[in-house]
């Protein structure tokens, strides 16, 4: 069974988390489990540590920022345990355009906290917001400092021109290849910049939300949308992975 890259599903939100990790191990997804809240982070390092496949992320969801106004300060401090971030960022869509103020703040202090701590891979959140995402990476997390993969990406031809020349990653949802503006986005990047998530469970699947099992869901659209095998696709998405997070470069390889 080749192996197939999921970098963005919250598998803490399916009620048999434990089942969905032990799924992505047998079936050999690479697996980002993003969570909402530092909360969230204990019970995922816990399940995903020890597998081969599954790593966790330390979270922060921009539409919890506006209610939970403590989590800050724990992300804060168990930030120097995870090499892996998100969901962070930024959510300008009408209903939580009121904590914008607000969640700006925290997405500033994420960013400036992994600059100082070095090396961490974030995966991104900027619904309606890429500018304002765009523009607090430059300033705060410079390119060397950190990684980032813009999750879901929605804005603009011009907005994603930007994110590609600061160095930016793109995971992709069957949802965005769907429509024709989602794909002609997905062909106007270049394709070392591509990676696949489900963003499960916020996304619908063959039966229910969809699993990291059914990536090749997402694996099949970007083929026939970029113009790529299938295996040649396979292969491009573990070169992709292993050059962003080190220690994959073949069927040995383990995530980092
Ligand atoms: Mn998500």
């Amino acid at each position: 069974m080749t192996p197939t890259v999921d970098f963005h599903c919250h598998l803490d939100l399916f009620p048999d988390f434990e089942a969905v990790v032990a799924e992505c191990e047998a079936r050999r997804v690479y697996t980002l489990a993003v969570t909402t809240t530092p909360y969230a982070w204990q019970r995922n390092q816990d399940l995903c540590a020890p597998t081969r496949y599954v790593r966790p992320a330390l979270g922060l969801h921009p539409q919890l920022v506006g209610q939970r106004p403590r989590d800050l300060d724990r992300w804060l401090a168990l930030l120097p345990e995870a090499r892996y971030i998100g969901e962070v960022g930024l959510d300008a869509s009408p209903a939580h355009f009121s904590s914008l103020d607000r969640q700006k703040a925290v997405f500033t202090s994420v960013l400036q906290e992994c600059s100082v701590q070095g090396g961490k891979v974030l995966s991104v959140h900027s619904v309606r917001t890429a500018t304002i995402v765009l523009d607090l990476m430059e300033e705060f997390l410079p390119g060397s400092n950190g990684a980032v993969v813009l999750h879901w990406f929605s804005g603009s031809a011009r907005e994603a021109r930007r994110a590609v020349e600061l160095g930016c990653m793109f995971s992709v949802n069957a949802r965005m290849l769907a429509g024709e503006r989602g794909r002609s986005l997905v062909r106007s990047l270049p394709v070392d910049r591509l990676l696949t998530e489900t963003d499960g469970p916020f996304t619908e699947g063959i039966d229910g939300p969809m699993r990291p099992r059914e990536v090749g869901t997402t694996l099949r659209r970007l083929a026939e949308c970029i113009g790529y095998e299938e295996h040649q696709l396979h292969e491009l998405l573990l070169r992709n992975l292993g050059g962003l997070v080190g220690g994959i470069g073949s069927d040995q390889g383990v995530l980092v």
